[in-house]
């Protein structure tokens, strides 16, 4: 295990919350954290609409925060996108890139995954590049393939070291299913993964790869003892603190 790298336990809260809940979900998150001092990265990906309240809420503590999307543009006459720019008045750290529910729901390409990548780290913010497969191209033995793919596309982003970058591998059959990847098929991917890095790179081991996909307390710990799995982005548990809490402390 390389012990220069500290993991990443990221929330992606998805399309959930509001001011009330997110209020008493950080404030417990607070009070936990103060308690355990976390051996890993916190972090919360958040809905636009509560940036603002989550950079008040998390000023000063251990909890680091994130946007779910990014505009590939700059600015100008795109209704309804946020720039890199505007996410970054609000003191974002970290912003998910290409989440398979963006994939499938928003039609985006490798290609637009890249832009948006490139577009967050310009702006000085960390994307979180999600690759993965789903259940009938596991089915179809694609998943290599897919994955390579997916990951090859924001590789060699121009004028940026792929060090900085995390990726996140979350098969898309696992994605709110409660059918966690089995702590051997997640390294399997991971590990392929790493190589791919390693081939284009030699800050490969640098580069944080989680894993997300119904994690929560119960398997967190063995998930994340695998050597290539550097930590995890949780959605529906991260939106319980207790839950988010024990996957934290798993993450040593
Ligand atoms: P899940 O979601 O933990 O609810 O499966 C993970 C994700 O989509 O990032």
């Amino acid at each position: 295990l390389n012990t220069m790298k500290k993991k990443l336990i990221a929330g992606n809260w998805k399309m959930n919350g509001g001011l009330a809940a997110n209020e008493a979900l950080l404030r417990a998150l607070r009070e936990g954290l103060a308690q355990q001092a976390p051996a890993c990265d916190v972090a919360v990906a958040v809905p636009a609409p509560y940036l603002a309240q989550t950079q008040a809420l998390t000023a000063g503590t251990a909890i680091d925060f994130g946007a779910q999307d990014v505009s590939q543009h700059e600015a100008g006459a795109y209704t309804g996108e946020v720039s890199a720019g505007m996410l970054r008045d609000f003191g974002v750290r970290y912003v998910l890139v290409g989440h398979s529910e963006r994939r499938q729901y928003h039609g985006e390409t490798d290609a637009d995954v890249a832009a948006k990548a490139q577009r967050a780290l310009a702006a000085g913010i960390t994307p979180i590049v999600c690759v993965g497969e789903t259940l009938a191209q596991r089915e179809a033995g694609e998943t290599e393939a897919v994955v390579k793919r997916q990951l090859a596309a924001v590789i060699h982003l121009n004028g940026h070291c792929i060090s900085e970058i995390v990726v996140a591998y979350e098969p898309v059959w696992a994605i709110g299913t409660g059918r966690t990847a089995t702590p051997e098929q997640a390294q399997q991917v991971h590990a392929v993964l790493r190589g791919q890095l390693a081939a284009a790179s030699t800050q490969a081991d640098r580069i944080r790869l989680l894993y997300g996909g119904s994690m929560n307390a119960a398997n967190a710990a063995q998930l994340l003892s695998q050597p290539d799995i550097d930590g995890g982005l949780v959605g529906g548990a991260s939106l319980k603190a207790a839950d988010f809490l024990q996957i934290i402390a798993a993450a040593r």
